[in-house]
């Protein structure tokens, strides 16, 4: 961005492989002019090791105060009783959308031209983890219970945020998915008021409606019908790494927690242990989670020209890592993108 405002961002390195991998995605970033002030903070076990805590003050006092944060993979620690640095995140910013694109960028794999966006609901449905057994007899867990819920408010919202990121972002139809059919009220609240959302984007955007199964049979027999699916939390976390897969799995994917209060942009992988370290991790998810960010904040010029980079990279010049059957190491792959930056 030339001579534009800079937006504050936090920038959380991670672990494992996560410091080597944002490392490339920034250079990438400052290369393409992308208007992103960063503020560094650790969270993680590199939190543990500078401040003795996996998700310290002044992490979260950045992310509430940019709004706006890119994290590396994180490790939660075992033992201690720490919390999941992930949920603690999706709880203490209601992140309520979580963003999940696929998209396929190498070729020769299982299916071309897949495009799809799915949009997740974040804090209800059946993750809310009201879970109990119940005894009979001398088996004190012979029944376990599950207890979902789904509010209105919380369908209307998760719907209106992928009309919203179908408008804003070019797309032209919303499936909702749903089990209406048999979870009647709980799914049925969510066809409903994603119903009434769709009026207002009448003659903009289309919308449709699939049950989660015959969706998910769909997606493997004809991808290509798809373009935006807002679900509920469990049916969308299955489809999240089902779309994942279609087009090569989650070593690719990108994915962003989004709320009124912070949106964090990540890779869905994890830290990688066993590569940290080597230079040859593969920074692509992370770089695609950075377009999302770019796009988040309104700068869809520059996400297209990200975009065309990595397919040119990749596609077109074949400059690959291994874990993608290349021979490049991580700097190599960054160097290619920046060069391909037009
Ligand atoms: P964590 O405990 O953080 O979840 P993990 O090892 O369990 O880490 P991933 O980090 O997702 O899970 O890694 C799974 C496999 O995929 C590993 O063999 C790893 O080396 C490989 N892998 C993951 N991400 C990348 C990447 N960006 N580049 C190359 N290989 C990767
Ligand atoms: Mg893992």
């Amino acid at each position: 961005m030339s001579g534009g405002q800079r937006i504050a961002a936090t920038l959380i390195p991670g672990d494992g492989i996560g410091p080597e991998i944002t490392a490339s995605v920034v250079a990438v970033l400052d290369a393409l002019g992308a208007p992103f002030a960063w503020e560094e903070h650790v969270a993680g076990m590199a939190g543990i090791a500078a401040k003795g805590d996996p998700l310290p003050g002044a992490t979260l006092d950045s992310i509430a105060r940019t709004k706006l944060a890119l994290k590396g993979p994180l490790t939660t620690p075992v033992g201690g009783g720490f919390k999941s640095i992930n949920v603690t995140l999706r709880q203490k910013f209601s992140l309520y959308a979580n963003l999940r694109p696929a998209r396929t960028i190498l070729p020769g794999g299982r299916f071309e031209d897949i495009d799809i966006v799915l949009v997740r609901e974040n804090l209800e449905g059946f993750y809310a983890a009201m879970e109990h057994y119940m005894p009979i007899g001398d088996d004190p867990k012979a029944i376990a219970m599950s207890a979902g819920f789904n509010s209105r408010a919380e369908c209307r919202r998760i719907c209106e945020y992928a009309f919203e990121y179908a408008r804003k972002n070019g797309r032209k139809k919303v499936t909702l998915v749903h089990k209406a059919n048999i979870l009647k009220a709980l799914t049925g609240i969510f066809l409903e008021e994603g119903r009434e959302v769709a009026r207002k984007y009448a003659g903009e955007i289309e919308c449709n409606d699939r049950i989660v199964d015959a969706c998910a049979m769909q997606l493997v027999l004809d991808p290509w019908q798809y373009d935006v699916i807002v679900t509920t939390n469990l049916f969308g976390d299955i489809l999240s790494d089902l779309i994942a897969g279609l087009v090569g799995g989650l070593g690719m994917a990108p994915g962003a927690n989004i709320g009124p209060e912070a949106a964090i942009f990540e890779a869905v992988h994890g830290s990688a242990p066993d590569i940290a370290g080597k230079g040859i991790a593969n920074p692509l998810a992370l770089m695609m989670a950075a377009g999302l960010m770019l796009r988040h904040v309104g700068r869809h010029d520059l996400a297209d020209r990200l975009t065309a980079a990595i397919d040119k990279t990749v596609r077109v010049d074949a400059v690959r890592t291994g874990d993608l059957g290349g021979r490049a190491n991580t700097e190599g792959l960054t160097k290619a993108l920046i060069g391909n930056l037009a």
